[in-house]
C-alpha cells in the first residue's frame, strides 16, 4: 500500500471535461477523493451514468472515491440565451423577465417567479458571481428594468444573486427532496445542501433520508449571510461544511470572505467537522496549464487555515486541464503541509519571541516594543507614539501588527521615508530636534490635528537613556487631560 504524498482531501466537480472513464481514472490517481456531481446542471440520467462510471473506475483501480451530490437549492439562474455570450456595456438598460423566452441583450429570462416582489428600485442584482452588476430602476408586472453598473460577457444559465434581499423560496424545496430521493436510491455517499439558511435545512434533509432508512452524510454549503450567522447551529447538525466562496462572495461583502473563511474553518476544526474550501481555487487553470501565484497562495493558505479539503469546480468540470489541476493541488498541499507546524509557530510573533529569545539575545527594544503592543491591545488605545531619532523603534513595534496606529514623530525626511512600507506606521514630520519637544507639545499637536478624543489614553515609546543611540527603552501610558478637544 502506498499512501499519498499529501493529506488534504481534493473534491472535483465532474462535468464534460472529466466524465469519461479515462479522465476519471487519472483524476483519482492524481488525488481526487470526492467526485462532486452538481445537480444544478444536467439530467438525472446523466448523473446516473456519471455515478456508474465513477464506481466502475474506482473499483478497477481499487481506490475509494466518495460521490457527493450537490443539491440545486434556491439558486436563481438566468435562462437560455439566443446567442452567447451577450456583451453588456456600462449604462445599458436590461430587462429581466420571468417569462419563458430566449434571452437577448435587452431581455434576459430568469427562473425565479417572484423576482419583482423580492427587488425594489435601487436593489443590486449580481449575475455570474458578481462579474456583472445591475441596479433596478423600475418594476412593471413581471419585468424588472435595470441599468448595467458593471459590464461583462454573459452566458446561458449563469447564476443570479440578490444580496440582502428576501428570497421567497425554501433552501430545501420539494424538487430538492426529489433529488435527495434519487441520490439515496443511487446509494450516493454525501449530499451537499446548497444555500442552507439555518440548521433546520440540514435537519430536513437528514430526516427525509432517515425516513427512507438511508442515513446520509450531509455537507452544509455556507453561502448565505444567514448561514454565517447560524453557523454554530448548522455545524451542530451537519457532518461537514463547505465554504462556498462563489455565492458567499456576493451575499456578504467580498473583502470579508477571507476572514469569514478563517473563522468558519476554526469553528469547524474545534468540533472536528471536516470543512471544504471551495471556488476559484485554481480557476485560471480552466484555460491555462499553470495557475497564478495568487491561486497557489490561496490553496496553501486555506491549508494553513486548517481546511480539510479543497474543491475544484470549473477547473475539472469544463476546464482544459482537469488532471493537471488536481496534480497541482496535490503538490501545493504536500508543500504547505510539510511546513504547517513551522508556520503555525511563526504566526504568533510575541509567542515566538517568548519561546525563542533568551535573556542574552532579547534586547531592551524587543521588550519595550512587545509590551507596547500588549498594552495597546489591553487598553484599546488608538495610538502608540514614538519619538526617536533613528527609525528602528516604529519598525520594531510594527512587526507585532498592533490594531492601533503608530505615530512616529521625527524631523528627518529621509528617516520618515524609510517608514513608508512599515504596516500601521504614520510618520509625522516635525521640527529637526524632536527631543526638544515636550510630551505636552506632542499631545497638543495631535489635539490640534483632530486626532484625540477627550479622556483617552495613548502610549509613548521613546529613548530616555542618555546614550540616544541605544534605541527605545521606555514605555509610558499617558492619560489625555480633560481639556483636550476634538477639532
Ligand atoms: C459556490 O458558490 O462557491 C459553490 C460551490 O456553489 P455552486 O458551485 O453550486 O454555485
Amino acid at each position: 500500500m502506498k499512501l499519498p504524498t499529501h493529506k488534504t482531501k481534493i473534491v472535483c466537480t465532474i462535468g464534460p471535461a472529466s466524465r469519461s472513464e479515462a479522465v476519471l481514472e487519472r483524476l483519482i490517481l492524481q488525488g481526487m477523493n470526492v467526485a462532486r456531481l452538481n445537480f444544478a446542471h444536467g439530467t438525472l440520467q446523466g448523473h446516473k451514468e456519471d455515478i456508474r462510471r465513477i464506481r466502475t473506475v474506482a473499483a478497477k483501480i481499487q481506490r475509494h472515491c466518495m460521490i457527493m451530490a450537490d443539491l440545486p437549492g434556491p439558486k436563481i439562474r438566468i435562462g437560455k440565451l439566443r446567442s452567447e455570450p451577450i456583451a453588456f456595456e456600462k449604462g445599458d438598460q436590461v430587462v429581466l423577465t420571468t417569462r419563458d423566452i430566449l434571452g437577448t441583450s435587452n431581455h434576459i429570462p430568469v427562473d425565479y417567479g417572484r423576482l419583482s416582489e423580492s427587488v425594489s428600485p435601487g436593489s443590486r442584482i449580481f449575475l455570474n458571481d458578481g462579474f456583472i452588476q445591475l441596479e433596478v430602476e423600475r418594476i412593471s408586472g413581471d419585468e424588472v428594468f435595470c441599468r448595467t453598473l458593471i459590464s461583462g460577457p454573459l452566458l446561458s444559465y449563469k447564476g443570479l444573486s440578490l444580496p440582502g434581499v428576501r428570497i421567497f423560496a425554501d433552501a430545501v424545496s420539494d424538487s430538492d427532496l426529489e433529488y435527495v430521493d434519487f441520490a439515496l436510491r443511487e446509494g450516493i455517499d454525501a449530499l451537499g445542501v446548497s444555500f442552507a439558511e439555518t440548521a433546520d435545512d440540514i435537519i430536513k434533509v437528514r430526516e427525509f433520508a432517515e425516513k427512507r432508512k438511508k442515513p446520509v452524510y450531509v455537507v452544509a454549503k455556507i453561502e448565505r449571510e444567514e448561514a454565517v450567522r447560524d453557523f454554530d447551529g448548522i455545524l451542530a447538525e451537519a457532518d461537514a461544511v463547505m465554504i462556498a466562496r462563489g455565492d458567499l462572495g456576493v451575499q456578504i461583502p467580498l473583502e470579508e470572505v477571507p476572514v469569514v473563511q478563517k473563522k468558519l474553518i476554526h469553528k469547524a476544526n474545534l468540533l472536528g467537522r471536516p470543512v471544504i474550501t471551495a471556488t476559484q481555487m485554481l480557476v485560471s487553470m480552466t484555460e491555462n496549464i499553470r495557475p497564478t501565484r495568487a491561486e497557489v497562495s490561496d490553496v496553501a493558505n486555506a491549508i494553513l487555515d486548517g481546511t480539510d479539503a479543497l474543491m475544484l469546480s470549473e477547473e475539472t468540470a469544463i476546464g482544459r486541464y482537469p488532471v493537471e489541476a488536481v496534480e497541482m493541488m496535490a503538490k501545493i498541499a504536500a508543500s504547505a503541509e510539510r511546513e504547517r507546524g513551522a508556520i503555525r509557530a511563526l504566526s504568533d510573533l510575541p509567542a515566538y519571541f517568548k519561546a525563542h529569545r533568551t535573556p542574552s539575545s532579547i534586547t531592551t527594544q524587543d521588550i519595550v516594543s512587545m509590551n507596547a503592543v500588549e498594552a495597546a491591545r489591553a487598553l484599546k488605545v488608538r495610538y502608540i507614539l514614538t519619538r526617536t531619532k533613528r527609525r528602528g523603534g516604529p519598525r520594531l513595534i510594527s512587526r507585532f501588527k498592533p490594531d492601533c496606529w503608530i505615530l512616529s514623530f521625527g524631523g528627518d525626511k529621509k528617516a520618515n521615508q524609510s517608514l513608508t512600507l512599515s504596516c500601521g506606521v504614520y510618520p509625522v514630520c516635525m521640527e529637526n530636534n524632536i527631543n526638544h519637544l515636550s510630551v505636552d507639545q506632542l499631545i497638543k499637536f495631535m489635539d490640534d490635528s483632530g486626532l484625540l478624543e477627550r479622556d483617552e489614553r495613548v502610549i509613548l515609546v521613546e529613548c530616555e537613556s542618555r546614550n540616544k543611540m541605544n534605541g527605545t527603552d521606555s514605555l509610558k501610558i499617558i492619560q489625555i487631560g480633560k481639556g483636550s478637544r476634538r477639532s
